[in-house]
């Protein structure tokens, strides 16, 4: 039997599961839409309720796929999606908000983020999205490309402090998190949602991830995100477009590190030594 995914707790209350999927340039190719659908329902049936989505996403045509694959099974996901920093205004996010709830074919997002800073004030968004909080549109909110001063500044305009988690970039070649972002996050009680867990596909072809994949007998692309997941405030969103690689993927979840392996990647990817300004893709 397959053992169940780790939860990881938000601040408020909410849970998610440590491994979830997403949608970056899914849904714009017609003839790869069945193996894409297939692929998000493999994920779905295994347990990898979590799905990650933005309005940029193919213009819309993500969220449209993602309708497709959670139709009937709502309940069960625990959806997010993004808004654009310039439709980020109060009543831009509101209205960014519905047009995403109208292609994903539901009436409420788990979660909505904001998907980097813009111009337009934090105290705005967050206006917006306690306004949808407040209807019902969302049940909590977030941010996304947000480094430590402006977790910061977001803490200091109200309602701020409900920011459930940031998504970054985060995996064995872009350590930078760990030196500030990570323990900022922890301070702030919000667990760290990283994204291109395996680098958006360049670390799969790493030397030392496929030798030590080979030693230990998995695919580089779990041993990528295994050493993500191996921190507990940390969840990760791995984007595959065929069933095979879904559910090769869920199978990260059972590997773990000795402190041998853990040293060994060090010396390959090192932690970081100072700060360094935080990466987006
Ligand atoms: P990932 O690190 O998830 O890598 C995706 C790439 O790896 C794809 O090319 C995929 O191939 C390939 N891949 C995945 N699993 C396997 C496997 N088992 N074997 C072989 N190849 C594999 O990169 P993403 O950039 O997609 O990040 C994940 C998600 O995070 C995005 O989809 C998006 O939802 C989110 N994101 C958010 C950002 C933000 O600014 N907030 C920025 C970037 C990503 P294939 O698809 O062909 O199967």
């Amino acid at each position: 039997s397959t053992p169940t995914i780790r939860a990881v707790s938000l601040p408020d209350a909410g849970t998610v599961p440590a491994l979830g999927l997403g949608t970056w340039y899914m849904g714009e190719r017609p003839d790869r839409r069945p193996t894409e659908l297939a692929a998000l329902r493999t994920g779905i049936e295994n347990g990898l309720t979590l799905i990650d989505t933005a309005e940029m996403y193919g213009d819309g045509a993500a969220e449209e796929l993602v309708s497709e694959a959670i139709a009937g099974q709502r309940d069960s996901i625990y959806l997010v999606s993004k808004v654009v920093p310039s439709h980020a205004t109060r009543r831009g996010t509101v209205e960014a908000c519905q047009a995403s709830l109208r292609r994903l074919g539901t009436d409420y997002l788990d979660m909505y983020l904001l998907h980097w800073r813009g111009r337009v004030p934090l105290a705005e968004t967050v206006a917006g999205f306690e306004e949808l909080v407040q209807a019902g549109l969302i049940r909590s909110w977030g941010v996304s490309n947000f480094d430590t001063d402006d977790l910061d500044q977001l803490a200091s305009v109200p309602g701020g402090a409900r920011a459930q988690t940031d998504q970054v970039l985060y995996n064995l070649a872009r350590r930078g998190p760990e030196y500030d972002l990570l323990p900022r996050c922890r301070q702030a009680g919000i667990p760290l949602m990283a994204y291109s867990p395996v680098d958006h596909g360049r670390l799969l072809e790493h030397p030392t991830v496929r030798d030590m994949a080979g030693a230990k007998e998995v695919t580089p692309a779990q041993l990528a995100l295994a050493w993500v997941l191996r921190l507990p405030e940390v969840f990760a969103i791995v984007k595959a477009s065929t069933p095979a690689r879904v559910a090769e993927n869920r199978a990260a979840i059972e590997i773990s590190f000795s402190t041998n392996e853990l040293k060994q990647l060090d010396q390959i990817f090192p932690p970081p030594s100072s700060k360094e300004p935080l990466e987006m893709l």
